[in-house]
C-alpha cells in the first residue's frame, strides 16, 4: 500500500522509471509520447544533458542558501538573461518555486505597491471566465474556473471576472474579429466603472489561454484595447504567462505578439522545463521604484526564493531556448503541428476547432460541428480521451471547460519544442 496521498485516490498511475527525448517510459518498460509536455513543463524534451550538468556543477559548488542572507550567481544571471529578452519595461525579476506562486507575488505586489503609492482602497481584482492562473488562494480566486474555486469561495479576495476572449464561442454572426475582440475588451471598462476604479487593483490574464479553454488565442487588437482601459485608470496589467510563456507560442513571452507589455508577467512550467520546480514575477521599474523609494521591502517570501540550483536548471534552458533558437522552432514546428492536425480532424464530425500559437495546440471537441453545440456533461469526452490516449501511449491534456454554463471538451497539446516531423 502506498503512502502517498495522490490527487485521484481511486486510481494509481503507473510508475515513471525514465525519460529520453520526447518520450517517458515506465517501470513495465511501456513507451509514452509526451505530447502534452505533462502541463506544458517539459519544453526542452527529457533527460537533457546541458540542463542536467548545469544542475550537477551547482550543486557541487553550494545546493541552498537562503536569499535573507545571499544572492547567488546562477539566480543573478538568470534574472539578467530573462530581462535582456522580456519585453521593454519589465526590469525586475522575483524567483519562486513555481506558478502559483508567482501569480500570488504578483497580486501581493500589485496590492503593496498600491499601498505605497497612497491608494489604499485599490483591491479588487477583475480577471476572465475560463481562465486559471494556479491553485493557492489568490490565484485560485483570480481563476475562471468555477468548478475548482466553489468549495474554496468562502476563503477567497474579491475577484469579478468578465468575458474571456474566445472567438470560436462569443463572435458574432456579422462581426469581424477586430470588433469582436474590442466589445469583448470593453467589458473591462465597464466592469472598473460598475466596481469604481478607484477599488480597482489588477486585471489578470492568460495572453493564451491554456488548460481551462485549450490553447486559445486573443483577436488581433484586444490586448491593446485592455493596455489602454488599464491604462485610463490606472488598473495595473498582469499578464499570467506559467503556461504560454517561454517560447511555448513561438516566442518567449507569448504578450510580445500582442504588441503589449504587462505591469507584472508571471512564467513558470517551462523555465525550469520540468528539471527543476522554479517560477517568477517580473515587474516594471516603476513599481519596483515605489518599493525601493518606499518601505524599502516586499511584504512577501518563502523559504525556497531564488533557488539556486533551480535558477541553475532555469538558466541553462533558457540559453537553449535563446541563444540555442528553440523558441522560433516552436513557432516552425507549431505551424506544421497545426496543418497535420488540420490535415488529420479538419472534417471531423466531433471537431469544432483546431487554434493555438507556436507548439501550444488546442481542438475543442463537440456533439454537433454546424451548431457548436458541446456535448453534455453526463456525456464529456475529456476523461474517457485522455485514458484512451493514455493506455495507446500518448500523453495529451484533455479537460473540460465550462460554455455557457454547460460542460464542453478540448484536448492540449503542449509538446516538447525537440519535436521532429517523424513523431
Ligand atoms: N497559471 C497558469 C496559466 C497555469 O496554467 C498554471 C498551471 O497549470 C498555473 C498558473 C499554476 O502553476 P503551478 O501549477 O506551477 O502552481
Amino acid at each position: 500500500m502506498s503512502h502517498v496521498f495522490p490527487r485521484h485516490t481511486k486510481s494509481a498511475p503507473p510508475m515513471v522509471a525514465r525519460g529520453q527525448g520526447v518520450y517517458l517510459y515506465d517501470t513495465n518498460g511501456k513507451r509514452y509520447f509526451d505530447g502534452s509536455g505533462g502541463a506544458a513543463v517539459s519544453c526542452l524534451g527529457h533527460g537533457d544533458p546541458d540542463v542536467t550538468d548545469a544542475i550537477k556543477t551547482q550543486l557541487d559548488a553550494v545546493a541552498f542558501a537562503h536569499t535573507g542572507f545571499f544572492t547567488s550567481e546562477p539566480a543573478e544571471t538568470l534574472a539578467d538573461l530573462l530581462i535582456e529578452h522580456a519585453p521593454e519595461g519589465l526590469d525586475r525579476v522575483y524567483l519562486v518555486s513555481g506558478g502559483s506562486e508567482a501569480m500570488e507575488a504578483a497580486l501581493k505586489l500589485a496590492r503593496q505597491y498600491f499601498l505605497e503609492i497612497g491608494q489604499p482602497a485599490r483591491h479588487r481584482v477583475i480577471a476572465r471566465r475560463q481562465s486559471y492562473h494556479g491553485n493557492t488562494l489568490g490565484a485560485l480566486a483570480t481563476g475562471g474556473n468555477m468548478w475548482r474555486r466553489e468549495p474554496f469561495a468562502p476563503l477567497m479576495i474579491e475577484t469579478t471576472h468578465i468575458s474571456p476572449c474566445y472567438a470560436y464561442r462569443g463572435q458574432q454572426e456579422g462581426e469581424s474579429e477586430w470588433d469582436y475582440g474590442q466589445r469583448v475588451a470593453n467589458e473591462l471598462e465597464a466592469e472598473i466603472n460598475r466596481l469604481g476604479p478607484e477599488t480597482v487593483m489588477a486585471f489578470v490574464a492568460e495572453p493564451v489561454v491554456g488548460a481551462t479553454a485549450g490553447a486559445v488565442p486573443p483577436v488581433e487588437g484586444y490586448f491593446k484595447r485592455i493596455r489602454e482601459i488599464c491604462d485610463a485608470h490606472g488598473v495595473l496589467l498582469i499578464l499570467d504567462e506559467v503556461m504560454c510563456g517561454m517560447g511555448r507560442t513561438g516566442t518567449l513571452f507569448a504578450c510580445e505578439q500582442d504588441g503589449v507589455v504587462p505591469d507584472i508577467a508571471a512564467i513558470a512550467k517551462g523555465l525550469g522545463a520540468g528539471y527543476q520546480p522554479i517560477g517568477a514575477m517580473l515587474c516594471s521599474r516603476d513599481i519596483y521604484a515605489a518599493i525601493e523609494d518606499g518601505s524599502g521591502f516586499f511584504q512577501h517570501g518563502h523559504t525556497y526564493l531564488g533557488h539556486p540550483v533551480a535558477s541553475a536548471a532555469a538558466l541553462a534552458v533558457l540559453k537553449k531556448l535563446t541563444q540555442g533558437g528553440l523558441a522560433d522552432r516552436a513557432r516552425v514546428m507549431g505551424a506544421r503541428l497545426q496543418s497535420a492536425l488540420e490535415a488529420a480532424f479538419g472534417q471531423h464530425p466531433h471537431i469544432g476547432d483546431i487554434r493555438g500559437r507556436g507548439l501550444f495546440r488546442g481542438l475543442e471537441i463537440v456533439e454537433d460541428r454546424e451548431t457548436k453545440r458541446p456535448f453534455a456533461p453526463e456525456r464529456a469526452v475529456h476523461k474517457g480521451l485522455k485514458k484512451a490516449a493514455f493506455e495507446a501511449g500518448l500523453i495529451c491534456y484533455p479537460m473540460g471547460g465550462t460554455i455557457d454554463g454547460r460542460q464542453g471538451d478540448h484536448v492540449l497539446l503542449a509538446p516538447p519544442f525537440i519535436l521532429e516531423d517523424t513523431h
